[in-house]
């Protein structure tokens, strides 16, 4: 026997010490206690020894392989837990963390603003209808009262669709629709009176951007045919819509104004928001803030449609959905709703 068995006792304490990590302790592993390892050429030398003396031996051999045996799997466990948490360090998984929450998007503000105005305007019993985008001359303007040498027309400067990209067999002029009021028209040669709608929708001028103007805005276009519709009915309607609208308590007034649509017609004022009627800077000390165009329908306008003028009346009116938002957010630029500034659009 070349080493003593304290000897190689002690050695292999040390290298197992010395061991860093996993790798290094698969080494010992062959060193000492693998097939071809001192320990177990030790066991395999007693064979040429005498039955006494391999008994002698033999046993202190076994006693040294138990604890040798028996440290090799401390320090494996030692070292694999070592690992473990070193592992654990880079990736680190704290689950008293609350998770990522999932960003939700909201509706485009004008987006609620209109479904607002029509969820009240349901509730006082209107339909809500839509139409087309591009719209013919004759829907346009014609149907409205507004001929072709119409001087309100200019009132109303737009994109006209260019000839010959038309796919369509007709002589008809198209263009994108400059108000929702073709609406009017539409459903009323379409349906019989009485009735009560709201026409909401995208309508297009041909104007410089500002502050107050886009080239596209939404309107919300309203109808009311009835046998005795009248300028009060109107009134009590659009105080309705208001208060609910905004919340609070207001007041309203019509003043004369033109329209080729509508006869007698006139603009709505409503209570200055910002002064509550105080009269403020905003509403040039008047107390009252101009909110909307309407009228009674024109007989040409019934007409056109269909109707007899003899038999019908009813109001029309034409709100700008961006100017309930500007007046219900407080947003003073137009452009801030077309941008595509997400701390903006996601305050509402
Ligand atoms: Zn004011």
């Amino acid at each position: 026997m070349v080493k003593s068995l304290i000897t190689l006792e002690n050695e292999a304490k040390k290298a197992l010490n010395g061991a860093k990590n996993l790798k290094e302790l698969d080494g010992f592993f062959r060193v000492y206690l693998g097939k071809k390892g001192e320990i177990t050429l030790l066991l395999k030398s007693l064979t040429k020894l005498t039955a006494q003396e391999r008994k002698k031996q033999g046993k202190g051999i076994n006693v040294l392989k138990g604890k040798i045996q028996q440290l090799f799997k401390d320090k494996t466990q030692e070292l694999k837990q070592e690992e473990i948490s070193s592992n654990a360090k880079g990736d680190w998984l704290d689950i008293s963390i609350p998770g990522i929450k999932i960003k939700q998007g909201n509706l485009h503000p004008l987006t609620q603003v209109q479904r607002r105005a029509q969820d009240i305007f349901r509730s006082m019993g209107f339909a809500v209808v839509k139409g087309p985008e591009v719209e013919s001359e004759w829907y346009n303007f014609d149907a409205l009262n507004m001929p072709p040498d119409h001087p309100a027309r200019e009132m109303w400067d737009t994109f006209w669709l260019k000839q010959k990209k038309r796919s369509i067999n007709t002589k008809e002029n198209f263009l994108l629709r400059t108000h929702t009021s073709p609406l009017q028209v539409r459903y009323m040669q379409q349906h019989n009176p009485p009735l009560r709608i709201i026409a909401p929708g995208r309508v297009f001028r041909y104007e410089a951007t500002d502050a107050n103007h886009q080239i596209n805005f939404y309107q919300l276009e309203g109808l009311m045919i009835g046998k005795n519709v009248s300028v009060a009915n109107f009134r009590a309607m659009i105080q309705e819509f208001y208060e609910k609208f905004f919340s609070k308590k207001i007041a309203i007034r019509l003043r004369p104004s033109y329209f080729p649509f509508t006869e007698p017609s006139f603009e709505v004022d409503m209570t200055c928001l910002v002064c509550n009627g105080k009269k403020c800077k905003s509403c040039g000390h008047s107390g009252f803030m101009e909110m909307m165009g309407a009228g009674m329908v024109h007989p040409n306008v019934f007409r056109a449609a269909g109707y007899n003028p003899k038999n019908w009346q009813g109001f029309a009116f034409g709100m700008g959905i961006d100017r309930l938002a500007m007046m219900k957010y407080k947003v003073e630029d137009i452009r801030l709703f077309y941008g595509k500034d997400m701390r903006f659009l996601t305050q509402f």
